[in-house]
């Protein structure tokens, strides 16, 4: 896809680098896509495709077979010279990889890096600048994923703006449909922050300079996806999960900063006067949603890496998007409710099986009787995703549903500890919500005092159960 009169482009042709080549040689104290790449592939868990795959379905049909499996990289896509990463951070064991800590801390992980920001330094020279290209998306290796979907999507794409007012950043993750050779569709929900910022564009009769880079490292992804308020710049979160500011560079032909390892970065203009049509588009509940369109993004430059890589994350119910909504929404909840019970310990989970959106579990440490429904309250007015809250005490996993649904069935008196507020402001993916609007529910599943004197679980004495344990392993 290179630019013929670019000289580095004119390198990178002349010696086709290997994609496993560029992966061995990524630094590995680099924040990069290819640095956590290198990771996965030194424990197995990398795959390399090398039969050539149409990105129309069966690139997708790859990643759907292979959703719980290693990460996959797609060595030849058909009309492109760009290979193809998935499945990247399909399991809550690879979030831990890449933040480097047990998989059940990447919740307190998460918590930390949004009390203990760190802000991003910016850099002069950067990876993601090595090459000029022609602005031509159709010569990227973009995925046409679903049946009944009317185009191909960036699902990777996380996008980088400023507030029109205040010059503060936003990053997040859109969908962004390829729509011609400088052209693309932009999905954005009207809370979004990307939205307020065009909205506030709009105002001032201007339009909203983005920036859509491509192939990041998880922590950027990650905190792409936080809950956090406009104006809190993600890149703050994404240095604090990395433990280290997050290098930027300025954008070539727009006034936005990205990361500077970014795998590709499209650097563009979004109009918000225009209103493009979209047909019906995946959500994460695995389902169609038909929304009312959206803007139109016009690039002026591209720029990557030597032998960039597309990453893309695939949508709908599949385990990445589902834990990549679960882990960010978990944190921000976790925020609010501890908020509200700063003594509770509190452990928000957001279930898969709801989406990675609409069911939380909630962990508590010795609730006082109200504490569950102040964390339900703490939580619905957090985020209109969430539905179904479950409070449990913290003798119980929560991140395991068949616990949850003891706790339910030996704690829970449905008369009492079933809490319904209907009408409340939901979120347009919700599959259920008409006219804005769904009915909350939460299920207080902690013990109360009044059910039972005795709560011991009856059991061998521990002492007894670890000599046997010890036998059992001598064995
Ligand atoms: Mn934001």
């Amino acid at each position: 896809m290179s630019r013929p009169q670019s000289a580095p482009a004119r390198q990178a042709a002349a010696r086709r680098v290997r994609p496993a080549e560029a992966i061995a040689a990524e630094p590995l104290e680099r924040a990069s896509l290819r640095g956590f790449l290198r990771q996965l592939a030194a424990r197995g868990e990398l795959r390399h495709i090398q039969a050539e795959v149409d990105p129309r379905f069966e690139l997708g049909a790859y990643l759907w077979q292979l959703a719980r499996g290693p990460a996959v990289l797609f060595e030849r896509v058909r009309g492109s010279d760009v290979p193809v990463v998935g499945n990247l951070l399909n399991s809550r064991e690879r979030f831990g990889l890449a933040l480097g800590v047990p998989w059940r801390d990447v919740y307190g992980r998460t918590l930390q890096a949004l009390e203990q920001p760190i802000a991003p330094e910016l850099v002069s020279q950067a990876p993601c600048q090595e090459v000029d290209h022609a602005v031509d998306l159709r010569r990227l290796p973009v995925p046409t994923w679903f049946e009944h979907e009317s185009g191909a999507y960036i699902t990777a794409g996380v996008i980088v703006a400023k507030d029109p007012h205040s010059g503060r950043r936003n990053v997040s993750i859109a969908r962004v449909q390829v729509r011609g050779a400088r052209s693309a569709f932009i999905g954005i929900a009207p809370n979004h922050h990307l939205s307020v910022f065009a909205r506030r564009a709009a105002a001032l009769g201007r339009k909203l300079e983005v920036a859509v880079t491509i192939g990041q490292h998880p922590a950027v992804v990650l905190a792409s996806n936080l809950y956090v308020r406009p104006g809190d710049d993600e890149f703050d979160n994404a240095g604090a999960l990395l433990g280290r500011p997050v290098s930027l560079v300025r954008c070539r032909s727009i006034d936005v900063e990205v990361p500077a390892d970014s795998e590709l970065v499209l650097e563009g203009t979004l109009d918000p006067a225009t209103l493009l049509q979209e047909g019906p588009v995946s959500e994460f509940h695995g389902l169609y949603q038909r929304y009312s369109g959206g803007p139109e993004v016009t690039f002026s430059a591209i720029t990557s890496r030597r032998t960039p890589i597309l990453q893309v994350i695939t949508p709908s119910l599949q385990p990445e998007h589902l834990l990549i909504g679960a882990v960010g929404i978990a944190a921000t909840a976790g925020q609010a409710v501890l908020s509200a019970l700063p003594e509770s310990n509190a452990h928000v989970v957001i279930t898969e099986a709801s989406g990675g959106r609409l069911h939380a579990v909630v962990q508590l440490r010795n609730p006082a009787p109200g504490d569950p429904r102040k964390a339900m309250f703490a939580i619905w007015g957090h985020v209109n995703l969430v539905k179904l809250v479950t409070v449990v005490n913290d003798d119980v996993d929560p991140y395991d549903p068949a616990a949850v649904e003891y706790a339910l069935a030996t704690r829970f008196r449905a008369e009492r500890d079933v809490v319904i507020v209907p009408r409340v402001r939901g979120d347009r993916a919700d599959p259920l919500v008409t006219d804005g609007l769904v009915t909350k529910m939460a299920l207080d599943a902690t013990r109360k005092a009044e059910d039972r004197e005795d709560w011991r679980a009856a059991r061998p004495p521990q002492a007894v159960l670890d000599l046997v344990a010890d036998h059992l392993r001598s064995l």
